[in-house]
């Protein structure tokens, strides 16, 4: 059973975004980029899987510029086997990504692959669905639960009010949900090792994939800002204000 991992290097979520002055994106430069999280609970996952004697190999990829080798290294530092880096400057639409990762699993042959549910930078939460589409393969997206079989995954899945659970034929895509687990902290000693597994990169034109963008980002601003509240003395001047200012009531 070998388990493909996908690693999105992303802007750290603790960070606040702020947009670039021309409006053309969201300002990156001198700001710490680490793991999507979604992509360390897919992460925690394999390397579970693989504790639990059910996986025997697990293969960390990630797709964009040099520096995600870092989100790579964590990844090996969590438990991957060896690591993928598609290196490219390209933009990346989840398109363009579920290509190189289609091309990247007919190289690989992996029998799942899990990937975020979604990217915490460009919010698409569309790269595992279009995945799935392109290797004809079923998917269990939004994951809280997997029960691996032989054959078959059980995926516990969240849904709007409530859980659904789908049996789906290995090779499989599954997108893991926050409550899927809770990745492990990275011990130094683990770090260490981590330098010294495999990390291969490989270019677009490696997979047969040629870069192309379909979406053109017209603007990116800041919400408008949140007018400042006022205090009443008491609930008739509630009452009164959502009644006459406000016309709530
Ligand atoms: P998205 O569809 O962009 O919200 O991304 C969903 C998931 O696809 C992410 O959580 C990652 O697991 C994976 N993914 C998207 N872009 C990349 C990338 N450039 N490199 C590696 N994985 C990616």
């Amino acid at each position: 059973m070998k388990i493909l991992v996908t690693v999105k290097r992303v802007v750290d979520y603790n960070v606040k975004v702020h947009p670039k002055a021309d409006g053309s994106g969201v300002e990156t430069a001198n700001i710490k980029m680490s793991m999507n999280p979604f992509d360390e609970i897919a992460v925690e996952e394999a390397v579970r899987l693989q504790e639990s004697g059910k996986a025997t190999e697990i293969v960390a990829v990630s797709i964009g510029v040099s520096q995600c080798q870092e989100v790579l290294r964590t990844a090996l530092a969590m438990g991957a086997d060896r690591a993928v880096l598609v290196e490219t400057d390209a933009i990346l639409e989840p398109l363009m990504v579920a290509k190189l990762l289609e091309a990247l699993v007919e190289r690989e042959q992996p029998d799942l692959v899990i990937l975020g549910k979604q990217a915490i930078d460009d919010d698409c939460n569309q790269t595992g669905q279009m995945l799935a589409a392109l290797l004809g393969w079923g998917q269990g997206t939004f994951a809280s639960k997997l029960t691996l079989g032989e054959q078959e995954i059980e995926v516990t899945r969240e849904i709007d009010g409530g859980l659904e659970t789908v049996a789906l034929k290995l090779p499989t895509v599954v997108t893991a949900d926050l409550r899927l687990n809770e990745p492990r902290y990275v011990k130094l000693p683990n770090i260490m090792k981590a330098k010294k597994k495999p990390l291969e990169t490989l270019s677009p034109g490696d997979l047969g994939v040629v870069p192309m963008t379909q979406l053109t980002t017209l603007k990116v601003a800041e919400p408008p800002k949140r007018e400042a509240g006022i205090k009443v003395a008491d609930a008739a001047e509630l009452v009164a204000k959502l009644r006459n200012d406000v016309k709530a009531i």
